[in-house]
């Protein structure tokens, strides 16, 4: 057989390094539904197949059902009332089992067409219960087609060799527990550079390259791939020379890293003798134990939701916070951990917990604002943190704060939960520090307002920078706004530094600019002195900075700051790094 040709294709660098190996396709959007016709002798086989479904389904909706009753109380768990309501309504049950047998079509197909049938006729009545009916069928009608279709992703589970998979579209829990499979690259066709899907894999290690349309229908199951997280580039069926090639490429990036490794205990301190605080960002759990491997000084961001994502549809008990607090304050101890409270919301599933449907929901009820609006919900995560608070330095953040207002109602609300403690006789801290991400144009724009009464800033410039510009950071079609050198965002996080130097305050970057060596200039120059990021950056990042002078930076800095467009931001950085590292 002629082999096939190789292709290239250019998508967006998302996740670094080089994996070479055999591709494992996922397609996990709306799944196409054929219909099939069902022979006289097969019928009774294919009802049953849908009774099970059904079977399966409600007590799967079930489960999830009964997490939510134990912690959020019976209110928010009736939402899932409706969903089991349908599929033991015997009417529209039997209605299916009925047109497979009448119109001899595979259960998938009539699934499929009833329920859009239903809800286009409850559409149509001018009454929002109904409306409601019918996403709640859209609803039911999805768990019954991944049932069907048995897209539980059980067939990953049995890898026994090194796969890279290539996907449309991967969620974050997707990607979390493909990571920790034998899964060693992602091609991906959807998500940007900041996507939480990327921030994942940065911490899983595993190089990935978005942006990637249509790939999906370009590679089948076992077909050698290459995925270049340095480059972007997508390779399928590679000829043995590139073979080789990036072979060799993978190894000389390990072998990059193993030096870089020896030399993470140093201090990251520059050419002219100032110290840069290098913190962590943790997202998993086995991330813990690497941050002190990569040479990182505590914990400047631990994202807390992805406890809850990681354990869905059970919801984290307040052991299950503390004991993570907990570890978390021990492992940093004397230094601080900076633990953010939940961002749930927006792109980041918070179904157990909202009650709500969205119609944008990114700038909906996300971050400190369904913390405040839900309080119910979250008072078992602010007991948990407050409790692990006696074990080490643990500092609170609040997520996408825009107003003051928030920050005193989180006050009143964290003063609420320790009295609780306090009648409890449960020992916590009072003197917890509490600080705010920035990371709305509105918060870096009353910067010295809030540095006021708070105790820290970390400014994230992922949100920043995709609130201030309009551009959807998980969108791939806007990456070219996508633009950390923006005039506006310099000016932004130059407002934000100075305001907290005059407060007196602790401000450090924990997007993922701080982990990119063509900013870290920059962000040291507009005097920011802590930068938090993936353990794995820590040591590139730090022998960066152990190369730079920071004095020069400051010039450096209030130049671009004056710069009006982020091209030409870029290339004066560019050209002072050729400088540095010539
Ligand atoms: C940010 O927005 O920069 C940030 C660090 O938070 P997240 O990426 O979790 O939204
Ligand atoms: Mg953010």
């Amino acid at each position: 057989m002629p082999r096939a040709e190789m292709q290239v294709r250019q998508g967006l660098a998302a996740a670094g390094g080089i994996a070479v190996g055999r591709a494992v396709c996922m397609v996990t959007r709306a799944v196409e539904i054929y219909r099939f016709p069902i022979a006289d002798g097969e019928l009774d086989a294919e009802v049953e197949r849908l009774r099970e479904a059904v079977r399966r389904t409600e007590q799967e909706i079930r489960r999830t059902q009964s997490g939510v009753v134990e912690e959020l109380g019976q209110e928010l768990a009736e939402i899932f009332d409706a969903h089991v309501l349908m599929l033991a309504d015997q009417a529209f049950v039997e209605r299916i089992v009925g047109r497979i047998r009448s119109e001899h079509a595979n259960a998938e197909w009539v699934v499929h067409r009833t329920t859009e049938e239903l809800i286009e006729r409850f559409n149509q009545l001018d009454d929002p219960r109904m409306r409601e009916r019918a996403e709640d069928l859209r609803d039911v009608g999805r768990y019954l087609l991944r049932m069907l279709q048995g897209i539980a992703h059980h067939e990953l589970a049995e890898l026994d060799e090194d796969v890279i998979i290539v996907a449309d579209d991967l969620t974050p829990s997707d990607a979390v527990r493909l990571g920790r499979q034998r899964v060693i690259g992602l091609a991906v066709e959807s998500g940007g550079r900041t996507s939480h899907t990327t921030i994942i894999a940065h911490s899983l290690n595993i190089p990935l390259v978005t942006g990637l349309k249509g790939v999906v229908d370009t590679v089948t199951d076992e077909d050698p791939v290459i995925v270049d997280g340095e480059s972007g580039e997508f390779i399928l069926h590679p000829t043995p020379e590139a073979l080789a090639d990036y072979s060799s490429r993978r190894d000389a990036l390990r072998s990059r890293e193993a030096d870089l490794l020896a030399t993470c205990s140093l201090p990251a301190r520059s050419l002219d003798g100032v110290e840069i605080t290098l913190q962590a960002n943790i997202d998993l759990p086995e991330e813990i134990d690497q941050a002190a491997t990569f040479g990182a000084q505590g914990v400047g961001l631990y994202r807390s939701e992805f406890l809850y994502i990681e354990m869905s549809p059970r919801l984290p008990t307040e052991e299950d916070h503390m004991n993570i607090y907990r570890q978390l304050a021990e492992a940093c101890a004397p230094l601080p951990a900076i633990i953010r409270t939940y961002d749930l919301g927006g792109r980041k599933l918070a179904r157990e917990v909202m009650d709500t449907r969205e119609e944008n929901p990114v700038l909906g009820l996300r971050g400190i604002r369904l913390t405040l609006a839900r309080p119910g919900v979250f008072r078992t995560q602010l007991r948990g943190l407050f409790r692990a608070s006696v074990y080490g330095e643990i500092w609170v953040m609040l997520p996408l704060v825009s107003t003051l207002d928030e920050v005193r109602k989180f006050r009143a609300f964290a003063a609420s939960v320790m009295s609780e403690l306090e009648a409890e006789g449960k020992p916590f801290r009072r003197d917890l520090k509490i600080g705010v991400m920035i990371e709305v144009p509105s918060a870096a724009v009353i910067a010295d307002l809030l540095a006021r009464e708070v105790d820290f800033f970390s400014i994230g410039t992922n949100d920043l920078i995709q609130y201030s510009m309009a551009v959807d950071r998980n969108n791939e079609e806007v990456t070219d706004l996508y633009q950390p050198l923006h005039p506006a965002l310099l000016r932004m996080l130059r407002f934000c530094t100075s305001s907290a130097r005059e407060a007196g305050i602790p401000i450090g970057v924990c997007g993922e600019m701080a982990a990119d060596a063509r900013f870290v200039p920059l962000l040291l120059g507009l005097g920011i002195r802590r930068l938090s990021m993936s353990p794995r950056a820590v040591p590139h990042i730090k022998a960066l900075i152990r190369g730079l002078r920071v004095d020069e930076l400051q010039a450096l800095a209030l130049e671009c700051v004056n710069l009006p467009t982020a091209a030409e931001v870029e290339s004066r950085l560019r050209h002072y790094l050729d400088g540095v590292t010539a």
